[in-house]
């Protein structure tokens, strides 16, 4: 890996920083963490302004509407959004970062010309219909039944932890077509419409207060067969396609969180005096190292994704780690903020609180452990 920049790298770099320089004072103020239509509208107003900038779907291929960006590219992109302390996907998350991703990959012509513009625009927010209360970790368990009548599926179920469902336009659903065959050869990945009749959302209340996922409830939905992506019952082998996305670099932009809050923790130990503890700066540095290592294997993984077209397993050495590191950063800066980890209003103490839902989101360190095992290392299937 050469690790230099190129001419056209350093200008793409500087380009990109006066970008942001002239168009973050135009944001309007952030809404309140709880104001979930509010962060739709600011979410998807930045997601329009990356578009018009040409910013938009930095890493989607350009034919698909995207800047075809090269991992280098894209991570100073990254690198250019953390020191601007530019606003990262937020609700836009699903959509850009793994459902339009899996339609590139597997959807039809006029599926992809359907969704891809709306969901670089920030015209289209989507959302993740797969968990269900029996299916996580075993999600090929899910029960959720879509049964063929005519030109439509008729749809009955229920999905939990959705996130962002009472803002989302469209869902990427698993629904179940085939009873009588082994559990992963009866699945089917279909787009939802959320303002179908029979659907109903209830939001969870999670510890900060705010309701950022919901269960969902599927009742007699009818979608076309149209909406169908790939073959009917060939659902599970396209949602490895979007775990791919999901685990491999869809975790990516945390990171532009994870150094500001480790910047963060520094300050705090240097203001209360915990800075003259040795072992306070050694877990500070031990931190700072991982996140260094962790970035390297970001570039690994963004560049093996960019030959292959499909990130590889390598996502889930990165998920597995990058958690588990933020449950490491949340547990120290518990110890520095002392009496603050009282309160919700402080940064390190949200970070600390989202990093323990990490470790399960998008397939719990378990089951990451479970694929480094047998995918990566070969060894027998547990
Ligand atoms: C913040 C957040 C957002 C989420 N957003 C979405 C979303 O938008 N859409 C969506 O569909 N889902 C979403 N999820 C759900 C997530 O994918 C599931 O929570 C996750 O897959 C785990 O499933 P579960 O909660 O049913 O736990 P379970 O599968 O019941 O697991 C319970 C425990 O058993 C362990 N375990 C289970 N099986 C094994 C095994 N074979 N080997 C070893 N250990 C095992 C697990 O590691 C875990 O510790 C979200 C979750 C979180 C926390």
């Amino acid at each position: 890996m050469d690790l230099r920049y190129t001419d056209a790298e350093q200008q793409f770099r500087a380009e990109m920083r006066s970008w942001l320089e002239s168009a973050l004072p135009a944001l309007p103020p952030k809404p309140a963490m709880d104001d979930w239509l509010g962060r739709r509208a600011y979410d998807t107003h930045w997601q329009r302004m990356l578009f018009d900038a040409g910013y938009a779907g930095i890493n989607w291929p350009k034919e698909f509407g995207g800047r075809g960006a090269s991992p280098t590219e894209q991570l100073i992109f990254l690198e250019e959004s953390e020191r601007a302390h530019a606003p990262y996907v937020g609700v836009n998350f699903v959509g850009l970062l793994h459902a339009g991703p899996t339609l590139i990959a597997e959807a039809s012509p006029e599926q992809q010309q359907q969704h891809l513009p709306g969901i670089l625009k920030g015209d289209e927010v989507w959302c993740q219909g797969f968990s269900e209360p029996g299916a996580g970790s075993d999600l090929a368990a899910l029960r959720t039944r879509a049964v063929r009548d005519g030109d439509d599926y008729v749809i009955s179920g229920q999905k939990i932890w959705t996130s962002h469902a009472e803002v989302a336009d469209w869902c990427e659903l698993l629904v179940r077509t085939d009873t009588d065959v082994p559990k992963h050869r009866g699945i089917t990945w279909l787009i939802l419409p959320m303002d179908a009749p029979g659907i109903d959302v209830r939001p969870l209340r999670t510890i900060y207060g705010t309701a950022e996922f919901s269960e969902m409830f599927i009742d007699e939905v009818r979608v076309p067969v149209a909406n169908r992506v790939g073959a009917e019952n060939d659902g599970w082998r396209i949602a490895m396609v979007t775990f791919s996305f999901e685990r491999g670099t869809a975790f990516v932009g945390e990171m532009l969180q994870t150094y500001e809050l480790l910047d963060g923790l520094v300050e705090t130990a240097k203001q209360s005096g915990a800075w003259s503890d040795a072992g306070i700066r050694r877990e500070l540095g031990h931190l700072a190292a991982d996140l260094d290592a962790l970035s390297a294997l970001i570039r690994r993984n963004v560049s093996q994704a960019a030959r292959t077209g499909v990130p590889g397993v390598g996502g889930s050495v990165f998920k597995l780690h990058y958690s588990e590191m933020r449950h490491r950063l949340g547990d120290l800066a518990m110890r520095l903020v002392d009496r603050g980890g009282l309160s919700f209003r402080d940064k390190q103490v949200v970070g600390m609180v989202h990093a323990l839902s990490l470790t399960i989101a998008a397939g719990t360190s378990q089951i990451q452990r479970n694929i480094v095992g047998e995918r990566i290392l070969g060894l027998p299937k547990g």
